[in-house]
């Protein structure tokens, strides 16, 4: 799953990730910028040193890792294999060029992949609500919102482009389509 930042990413997956029939797990990524009022560390990133991460870049630890508006991200990949070998749907919440390295990898190894990629009702709205997080200056903002629109040309690349319009519909379709997907892959 992909989208720009302040799409309502986080709120989406955690919405659909109620639903224990679809069997997700979530791939806790790790990252180098601080965390925002009301994360921890281990539930909604691994927060680490830049020197930290280095260093698992160098040891091969990451499944894919991208470097997105001055700060390391990337997806460890023990983990994922772990939730994988416990026989999980792995759920990624990454950006638009490590979504490109997952899916390259899983398509080389024949592995399933259903891509999402979360649009905002209009441009406005999201700046409202990066401008409403209120956790960054507004040189980040700046890079944010031009990072944002670069990524949304990318929303080709993925199979289901879903607009974040209201949080409960949303959900409700993302949750049909990983039904869907499943079903016909049990096939
Ligand atoms: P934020 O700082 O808003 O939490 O995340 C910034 C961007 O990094 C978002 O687009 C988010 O999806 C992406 N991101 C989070 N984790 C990962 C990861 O493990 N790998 C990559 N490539 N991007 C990530």
């Amino acid at each position: 799953m992909s989208g720009p930042s302040g799409v309502g990413k986080g709120t989406v997956r955690q919405k659909v990730m109620e639903d224990e029939t679809l069997n997700l797990a979530y791939s806790i990524s790790m990252t180098t910028r601080g965390p925002r009022a009301g994360e921890e560390n281990g539930r909604e990133y691994f927060f680490v040193t830049k020197e930290e991460f280095e260093k698992n870049i160098k040891e091969g630890n990451l499944l894919e890792y991208n470097f997105f508006v001055s700060n390391y991200y990337g997806t460890p990949k023990s983990y994922v294999d772990q939730l994988r070998n416990e026989g999980k749907n792995v759920l990624l919440e990454i950006d638009v060029n490590g979504a490109k390295t997952v899916m390259a990898k899983c398509k080389e190894i024949g592995d399933d992949v259903v891509s999402f990629f979360i649009l905002p009702p209009s441009m406005q709205a999201l700046e409202n609500r990066i401008r409403g997080r209120r956790s960054e200056p507004e040189d980040v903002i700046q890079e944010r919102l031009s990072k944002a629109a670069a990524e949304i040309d990318q929303s080709s690349n993925y199979k289901y482009p879903v607009v974040n319009d209201n949080l409960e519909e949303t959900a409700k379709l993302i949750r049909d389509i990983i039904v869907k997907e499943s079903n016909k892959n049990s096939d």
